[in-house]
């Protein structure tokens, strides 16, 4: 067994929280052979909530459990970490303008990123899955100057992860068989699910489906996917969410696999002509622990129309709470 590991989540009382705790516990994040010790943070009234999940967590027994913080405070949750799941978000309320939700996040988003700043390893790896998600972690990132931008992401996993489920089906092919799925953007409804690259057993999608099933039924179903759970379970989704963050944390420290590439929001250099700072959707892939923007792909002009739209929201969001970051 290797040294542990210590895992934030914040939100950890929370119906996401609850799917994913218990996987990260049991090593599918980081391995079998890598213990973790969680830290979960919540706000006050949700920690007697938070205290049954912990009860539950212990009763698991996992051999890659090797302990529990579960706290309200923000510098005892980043205290050492390595890796940082913000979960807790504040939702959208009714007739909540996005600014007041912008505005909201912001509350929470730059007072953990600067606690991130402050203690967290200077190698923490965090992921933002509480939305708007792109820019609640631009907030955080931009509240801690010491530490390098590209350790602040945000999760388009689930979208990547339902575009590959949507082809698979569509194909009558194994979610193993899709390759090359690409999610640019914003985690919204301007999202671009991209197959132009995709491949299905080694075969260009696109010879696959056509054009109309993929601009009518695809990418609206992938866009969309979140409310039609709501419709049908009365709830959002969470265990596909913890899913998904478990994977984009797993490829981020072990890597990606050969010939294949995985979503990542993430700080934009540029490439692709995007507006630098945003955190915004990109194919990379990962070795070393360190990820890399998949370069050279070819953009046709459906493709460009659809990028530049969500680059367009995020550099609005970007605006709505620049007064946010730290100067
Ligand atoms: P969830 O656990 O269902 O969701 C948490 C966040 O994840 C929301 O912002 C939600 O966005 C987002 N999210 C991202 N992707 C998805 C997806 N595919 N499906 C659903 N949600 C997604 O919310 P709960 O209300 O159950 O739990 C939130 C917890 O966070 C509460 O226990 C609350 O006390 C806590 N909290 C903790 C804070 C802290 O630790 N400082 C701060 C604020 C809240 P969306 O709203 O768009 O669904």
């Amino acid at each position: 067994m290797k040294a542990p590991v210590r895992v934030a989540v914040t939100g950890a009382a929370g119906q996401i929280g609850y799917a994913l705790l218990f996987r990260i516990a049991a090593g599918d994040m980081l391995g079998p052979d890598q213990p973790v010790i969680l830290h979960l943070l919540e706000i006050t009234p949700a920690l007697p909530a938070l205290n049954g999940v912990v009860m539950e967590l212990n009763d698991c027994a996992f051999p890659t459990l090797h302990g529990v913080v579960a706290t309200d405070d923000v510098n005892v949750a980043f205290k050492d970490v390595d890796f940082a799941l913000l979960v807790g978000a504040r939702p959208r309320g009714p007739g909540m303008e996005r600014k007041d939700l912008l505005e909201a996040n912001g509350a929470i988003f730059a007072p953990q990123g600067k606690a991130i700043n402050d203690h967290a390893k200077r190698d923490v790896r965090v992921l933002v899955v509480g939305n708007p998600a792109n820019t609640n972690a631009l907030i955080a990132q931009q509240n801690a100057p010491d530490l390098d931008p590209r350790r602040f992401t945000a999760m388009v996993r689930l979208d990547h992860n339902r575009a590959i489920s949507q082809l698979a089906e569509k194909t009558g092919a194994l979610n193993t068989d899709i390759a090359k799925v690409t999610i640019w953007g914003n985690h919204s409804s301007t999202q671009y699910p991209d197959i132009h690259q995709t491949t299905v057993k080694g075969k260009p999608a696109l010879s696959l489906v056509d054009q109309t099933w993929y601009e009518n039924d695809f990418i609206p179903v992938v866009q969309q996917r979140g409310a039609a759970i709501i419709k049908a379970r009365g709830a959002s989704s969470a265990a596909s969410a913890a899913s998904a963050a478990i994977d984009h944390m797993r490829n981020w420290a072990l890597g990606t696999a050969a010939g294949d590439w995985v979503s990542m929001g993430i700080p934009s250099d540029g490439s692709y002509g995007i507006e630098p700072g945003v955190i915004y959707g990109y194919p990379v892939t990962v070795s070393n622990g360190s990820y890399e923007i998949v370069q050279g792909l070819e953009i046709n002009a459906f493709s460009r129309a659809r990028m530049d739209a969500t680059d367009r929201e995020l550099r609005e969001e970007r605006a709505a709470v620049e007064h946010l970051f730290a100067k």
